[in-house]
């Protein structure tokens, strides 16, 4: 009687096994050499494909202009900001930091140039996608917290998660998570009138974070905090990185924050 050759797998790169590979031998050998080639050739492919994305980064601005009537503020600037990167961005007032920064968290449009945001080619989305990818990819924190007033902190954590269609039990459950985490949990149902300016700063980090974007952007976060309170904010944004992986875009006056960057970019007549 035929003894049947039993052996691991029954194709080999996705083929039915052919007849002429009766020896349990060779078609073992074969089968192991095709999978180490497969692992191989998947191997290479995915470093290829993290050496890419790594190159790519986490934004790649080119050729950004921006006029307002007859003043031009941008002019011609490229922007290279690579995934977990802290970069501050310096310059006198008026040298168009806040209009670079806006233009990258998609709150305003460019003249022209390319942007490009955790691989997505934002230029291309249109009104109500660039909307929700705002919403997903990009954290907000202003120097002026603009917390709603008539909101809790939880409350106001939670809306960005409420405008992306979270329900509530899950945006409650990580508004509350993020309050442990920056050390507020006691303050969650206060308003923003009861809290410290630091306090107040911190909430609105938690609502920056509560959609766990990729990228978080800060335009002068600490212009409006004592020392002490600016102290542990930055701190805090070295730790959110360290520990949640953001990426971070800080529009700053203050040198000690700058300092600490990872990078800083100073903007200079519409230059970088
Ligand atoms: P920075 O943040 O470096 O202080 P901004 O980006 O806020 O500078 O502003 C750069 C220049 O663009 C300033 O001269 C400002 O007056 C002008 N500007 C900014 N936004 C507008 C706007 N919406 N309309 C007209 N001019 C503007």
């Amino acid at each position: 009687m035929e003894k049947k050759v039993k052996t691991k797998g029954t194709k080999i790169l996705g083929l039915p096994r052919p007849n002429y590979m009766k020896s349990r031998f060779i078609y073992t050998r074969l089968h192991q050499k095709s999978n180490t080639r497969i692992r191989t050739v998947f191997g290479i492919l995915f470093f290829c494909n993290f050496a890419a994305k790594s190159k790519q980064g986490m934004i790649q601005a080119t050729g950004i202009h921006k006029s307002y009537g007859n003043l031009e503020v941008l002019k011609g600037i490229d922007l290279h900001i690579a995934k977990r990167e802290i970069v501050s961005i310096v310059g006198a007032s008026g040298a168009g930091k806040s209009t670079l920064l806006h233009i990258i968290g998609t709150l305003d449009k460019a003249d022209c140039g390319q942007l490009r945001i955790d691989g997505t080619e934002v230029n291309k989305l249109n009104d109500t996608e660039l909307a929700a990818f705002r919403n997903q990819k990009i954290g907000f924190v202003f120097q002026f917290h603009h917390l709603l007033p008539e909101f809790t902190a939880i409350e106001n954590i939670c809306i960005p998660a409420f405008i992306g269609g979270m329900g509530k039990k899950e945006a409650t459950e990580r508004a509350e998570k993020l309050l442990a985490y920056l050390n507020l949990s006691d303050r969650k149902d206060h308003k923003p009138s009861q809290l410290s300016g630091g306090e107040q700063q911190r909430v609105a980090v938690a609502r920056a974070l509560i959609n766990q974007p990729a990228v978080v952007l800060a335009d002068e976060p600490s212009g409006n905090l004592d020392s002490k309170s600016a102290q542990e904010l930055h701190k805090l944004f070295f730790r959110l990185r360290d520990e949640m992986g953001q990426t971070f875009v800080i529009v700053t006056h203050n040198p000690e924050l700058a300092a600490m960057s990872d990078r800083t970019i100073t903007i200079k007549d519409g230059r970088i």
